[in-house]
């Protein structure tokens, strides 16, 4: 769903007349895409920085289609 994306994020809702604003709601700082939730969001960055530790993957954040290339070349087929 995220890669296709389809998920109702508030940019969404917004555009579509159900949402008053699109800002993100953990930080208000931003519109709330699934590029800002899932990427950009100073929430979502500590995430990966934690899952990257995790892991020992140091490689350097990227942009969110950075990410996705870097995921569906690396991940694909695996399981979470
Ligand atoms: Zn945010």
């Amino acid at each position: 769903m995220i890669c296709r994306d389809a998920i109702h994020t508030k940019d969404k809702l917004y555009s579509w007349g159900i949402s008053e604003d699109s800002l993100c709601c953990r930080c208000s700082n931003g519109i709330e895409s699934i590029a800002h939730v899932f990427n950009e969001c100073h929430v979502a960055t500590e995430v990966w920085k934690e899952v990257r530790s995790r892991n020992q993957e140091y490689k350097d954040a990227m942009d969110w289609d950075g990410e996705m290339l870097h995921a569906t070349s690396n991940y694909s087929g695996l399981s979470l």
